[in-house]
């Protein structure tokens, strides 16, 4: 029997989030020791994906890319090469819009549209996904669980979208890094190309695991359908089930 449910939020950027309380997405944790899920936004891309299955394979590890369906359009032969080289891929919506602005059938479009992409380049149907910015209300969360997706955010956040430094990414990453945390770095993004061995290195040495977001998180669909979300403020925390 299941008795605690993990709850992820995004301390660190929590000022894109302008919603009153906080709605917070479950999954089950998996009985994983010392695990720690790496996770790449906004891809596939056709400069800076195979660079990153390079860095990946290198370093013997699996990662989870959150992919964003327009671009899986354009460019598919990424995608099928993310999923040969045995990484998980998950949905990140077709048009990456901020999921909030649309209406209950507009964010169900946008999951299921990306779902259709994947599942006609890879065979796979994809299970999770990640809201864009992580912005989410009550009728995201609700309308995406109507159809069978779970939202994961992250609990660390390398806050590499945009950013030339790796050294800043490295040290947002390992800053406080914890157990069964899930790390968001991006898939277009030179500086975190750079940044990507020495923080592999150093959380091989903190003794850690790579884990797959599928390896990590199992989804329970009894509980889901029961007790789908709690309101909370932010802080990720753990719920003891009753
Ligand atoms: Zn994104």
């Amino acid at each position: 029997m299941i008795t605690k449910l993990f709850l992820f939020l995004f301390p660190l950027e929590e000022k894109l989030i302008d919603v009153p309380q906080e709605i917070v997405p479950v999954a089950v944790p998996a009985p994983v020791k010392k695990a720690i899920a790496l996770t790449f936004d906004d891809g596939p891309h056709p400069e800076f994906t195979l660079r990153l299955l390079e860095v990946l394979d290198r370093n013997s590890v699996k990662a989870t890319f959150f992919v964003v369906g327009k671009q899986v359009r354009k460019y598919p032969e990424f995608l099928r090469e993310i999923q040969k080289r045995g990484h998980d891929i998950e949905n990140h919506t077709f048009n990456h819009p901020l999921l909030p602005s649309l209406d209950r059938e507009g964010v169900i479009r946008e999951l299921e549209r990306n779902k259709v992409e994947i599942k006609k380049q890879t065979g796979f149907e994809p299970v999770f996904f990640r809201p864009p910015s992580g912005r989410y209300d009550v009728k995201v969360i609700e309308a995406a669980l109507s159809r069978g997706f779970i939202a994961v955010l992250w609990s660390v956040s390398g806050s590499d979208y945009g950013a030339t430094d790796p050294e800043n990414i490295k040290q947002n990453v390992l800053f406080q890094l914890k157990d069964g945390d899930i790390i968001l770095l991006h898939s277009g993004v030179e500086a975190t190309l750079k940044a990507l061995p020495g923080i592999i290195t150093e959380i091989k040495m903190r003794g850690f695991e790579f884990v797959k977001i599928s390896d990590l998180l199992k989804v329970d669909n009894e509980l889901a359908k029961k007790e789908t979300y709690i309101y909370k403020n932010f802080k990720p925390f753990i719920l003891e089930k009753k």
